[in-house]
């Protein structure tokens, strides 16, 4: 064993405990090791035990003030003090790391995190301010104490402690508003009033099931989409038929609308801009432009410091055959354009196989693609998380997703991962909500790693197929949660109601008119709920509709939404 005054950290669940006085002498002590090791002006104790008598995990948050510049040497000092780097599944990004260790104050050992922020936000004088507040207004302690209480107990069992600090982040910034630490934009409008209209920039199932939840509440729907007949036009007051990449069409689109929104990111950026002449577009055209274009989602993940596959951008055969050398075989090569449900990407074996998915792919030979590196995961997570305007998130339980040659065809949520992994994709989901600072729902999809670790794999700023389960699944659906950010209303709970299953309905055989048979068998089950889309033709793999089943086993609601599943079929 080293003799360093900082030991090795150890993760441990979320625990909800009574203040520990020791924790001030942890955090004196801590703190004056790094301001003479790393001439930092000034350590701020921060957090829960910065507050006496406010009950929390006992974890003795400090923090730094660092420019990314001085982060290395930084790291070395407190390194030569036995701090380690933040490791595991999502560590903060390099910009901002976080350093942990535990120390042994009178006997008891106590876990430290130092935060190290970047200066050009004022982050460290926000901290500071909400742990003066809160020191100083016992009201408010109390209120943020019974907030944590509420959060910890209104959970569902299991990984309910780990949903906490993502949760909990409501009310601190709503005390951040109130207490006049954080000022509120200054051009920001009202909510919407039930009767306004929100306009919806594709009319697939997705455009649909957002017009239905909007619908609830009283909103009217815009949809523009290139077929009058899509499956949102049914449920829409109207819908103006153009191209997604329409300009004219999204204008009018903006024009009649109080807010606009996007079913998919696959949007001519153009006609998005003409959109939101006319009104607010949510979640936004930084989210638009940085997801719709795969490349730019990479360079976009990798300045913000998380992770992806390896990967490289490629024009041409001899690029590609060499960039494949360097990630490895097997390898994907992914159109950066316009791809979903696995469409647009190909596998690549060897380098015999490169020129013909080279030509496949790219528009012309000299195209740019990504390639990268095949991962051998252990299985896909994903994690629908809202955002609303004042910068409060609220993420859903992750759901774990199985695909089939790159479409989904089974989600259950909350997945039954290790808990810490869980949180572990909440985080990444909030930090990458407000890299975008996106307004609305953004899906994160994740690999996770054999042996422990995500991975990001894509993004889509926008309600999801693996967040479907919310509908029966959770108090709250991803639909009126996009619904109600877009609408600058308060975000709703995301408690989901026990475990649920969604099981894709896909299309089979030739294009030809939708039949749909077998629904009375589906439905059975009492406890089985199918969704049809309303599209009118059905051919091999089309998304047509998908079953949910909630209950409390994992194994059995898989089962029953399969067993409906399977009584249904496309007639010729
Ligand atoms: P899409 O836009 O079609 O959803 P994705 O990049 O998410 O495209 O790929 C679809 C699916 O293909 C993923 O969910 C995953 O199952 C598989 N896949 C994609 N990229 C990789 C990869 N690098 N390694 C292994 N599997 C992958
Ligand atoms: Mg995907």
């Amino acid at each position: 064993m080293s003799d360093l005054p900082i030991r090795p950290y150890v993760r441990e669940a979320a625990s909800f405990n009574a203040w520990d006085p020791g924790t001030q002498a942890v955090a004196g002590h801590v703190a004056r090791l790094v301001e003479s090791a790393c001439s930092v002006a000034m350590v701020e104790h921060i957090g829960s035990t910065a507050v006496p008598g406010l009950r929390g995990k006992n974890i003795v948050d400090l923090a730094i003030e660092a420019v990314p510049d001085d982060i290395p040497a930084l790291s070395d000092a407190l390194g030569s003090l036995g701090f380690g780097r933040q490791e595991g599944i999502a560590p903060f990004p390099p910009t901002r790391p976080m350093f942990t260790g535990t120390v042994t104050e009178a006997g008891v050992q106590y876990r430290v995190h130092l935060h190290v922020v970047p200066p050009a936000r004022g982050e460290l004088a926000e901290l500071r301010a909400f742990r003066d507040a809160l020191r100083a207004d016992e009201s408010l302690r109390d209120a943020y104490a019974a907030e944590k209480r509420r959060l910890v107990d209104e959970g569902p069992a299991g990984p309910a402690n780990e949903l906490y600090t993502a949760r909990k982040g409501g009310f601190v910034v709503d005390s951040l508003y109130r207490l006049g630490i954080r000022l509120p934009p200054a051009d920001r409008p009202e909510p919407l009033a039930p009767g306004s209209t929100i306009g919806i920039m594709g009319g697939g199932q997705l455009g649909r099931m957002l017009a239905l939840a909007a619908r609830t509440i009283g909103y009217r729907i815009v949809v523009l989409d290139p077929d009058p007949g899509c499956p949102a036009a049914s449920v829409a007051d109207e819908v103006i038929v153009g191209r997604y990449d329409d300009v004219e069409a999204a204008r009018r689109l903006g024009e009649a609308s109080d807010v606009v929104t996007y079913e998919l990111e696959h949007v001519g950026m153009d006609a998005a801009t003409a959109a939101a002449d006319g009104a607010p577009l949510r979640p936004g055209a930084r989210a638009l432009r940085a997801t719709q274009d795969r490349l730019a989602e990479r360079r976009f993940i990798r300045e913000i410091g998380e992770y992806t596959a390896p990967w490289r951008e490629v024009r041409g055969i001899p690029e590609t055959i060499a960039a494949a050398e360097a990630l490895g075989y097997p390898c994907r090569l992914k159109r950066p354009l316009g791809g979903y449900d696995g469409r647009s990407q190909l596998r690549i074996d060897s380098p015999s196989e490169v020129a013909a998915a080279v030509h496949a792919l790219g528009d012309d030979e000299h195209a740019p693609l990504l390639l990268e590196a095949e991962i051998d995961f252990e299985g896909e997570l994903s994690c629908v998380i809202a955002r609303d305007r004042d910068g409060r998130t609220l993420a859903f339980p992750p759901s774990a997703n199985v695909h089939e040659a790159g479409i989904l065809i089974e989600s259950v949520a909350p997945a039954t991962v290790d808990p810490l992994q869980a949180y572990d994709a909440m985080e990444i989901a909030e930090r990458l909500a407000r890299s975008l600072d996106l307004v609305g729902v953004l899906t994160v999809e994740l690999f996770r790693l054999r042996g422990g670790g995500l991975m990001i794999n894509e993004l889509a700023p926008r309600v999801h197929n693996s967040g479907h389960w919310t509908l029966e699944g959770a108090a709250t659906s991803q639909f009126e949660q996009h619904v109600r950010a877009i609408a600058g209303l308060p975000l709703g709970s995301v408690a989901p109601h026990g475990v649920a299953a969604m099981v894709n309905i896909l299309g089979t055989g030739p294009d030809r008119e939708a039949r749909l048979a077998g629904l009375p068998d589906a439905l059975r089950d009492p406890g089985v709920h199918v969704h049809v889309y309303d599209k009118r033709r059905v051919f091999e793999r089309r998304k047509m509709g998908h079953v949910t089943v909630v209950g409390s086993d994992v194994d059995e609601v898989v089962e029953r939404a399969r067993r409906a599943r399977e009584a249904l079929r496309w007639e010729v």
